[in-house]
């Protein structure tokens, strides 16, 4: 045993020991996922947004099942949490929080930014989700638009399907999808063109 070694690091090694010894999952197995998770990033989900905005089929495929339509796209869901997908409608806006922790769906997202987990968010979006927007993103949700918040668990992730900004009507997805930001996809921001 080091001085460098935490106790959450000796706990981390003897749970993958155990794991191997029963032969649950190897070492390159958790290699893989490690790696896995590394790649993810909002590019992802901004593929699956796009490709929402375009094509019927596939928004209505998106909000039945997100880690299906995530699949569709060849993104890899095996052993991550299900993905649930909200879509914001002219009357409804939604903001994702993980008030217990920082459950964040980075099978699509990648890894979550330090303000996501902070207590502040996590607070201040369960008691004012409105002022949080408008002081610390200049997002304005206009009081005759239902806010909606939503608790993201190690159960069941979530994220956002923005409105499609004005003014794209004859853009193609490749080209939406480069606009849409991880923030637009938890619902602090708001697509902008
Ligand atoms: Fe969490």
């Amino acid at each position: 045993m080091t001085i460098l070694e935490s106790d959450s690091d000796r706990l981390l090694a003897a749970v993958r020991a155990l794991l191997e010894q029963k032969g649950l999952v190897s070492t390159p197995e958790v290699r893989k996922q490690i790696a896995i998770t590394d790649a993810a990033n909002p590019g992802q989900g901004a593929r699956m947004v796009a490709k929402a905005w375009v094509d019927p089929f596939y928004r209505d495929l998106l909000l039945e099942d997100g880690t299906r339509a995530a699949e569709a796209l060849g993104i890899r869901m095996r052993g991550m949490p299900p993905l649930g997908v909200l879509e914001n409608t002219p009357e409804l806006h939604h903001l994702v929080v993980c008030t217990l922790c920082s459950c964040y769906p980075r099978a699509v997202l990648g890894y979550p930014p330090l303000w996501y987990k902070s207590a502040g968010y996590r607070a201040r979006a369960i008691r004012d989700p409105r002022a949080l927007l408008a002081s610390e993103w200049k997002t304005v949700v206009p009081e005759s638009v239902r806010l909606r918040v939503v608790d993201s668990t190690a159960d069941y992730r979530w994220m956002v399907l923005p409105l499609r900004p004005a003014g794209t009507e004859d853009w193609d997805e490749h080209r939406l999808a480069a606009t849409v930001r991880a923030g637009d996809m938890i619902g602090v921001t708001i697509p902008e063109v």
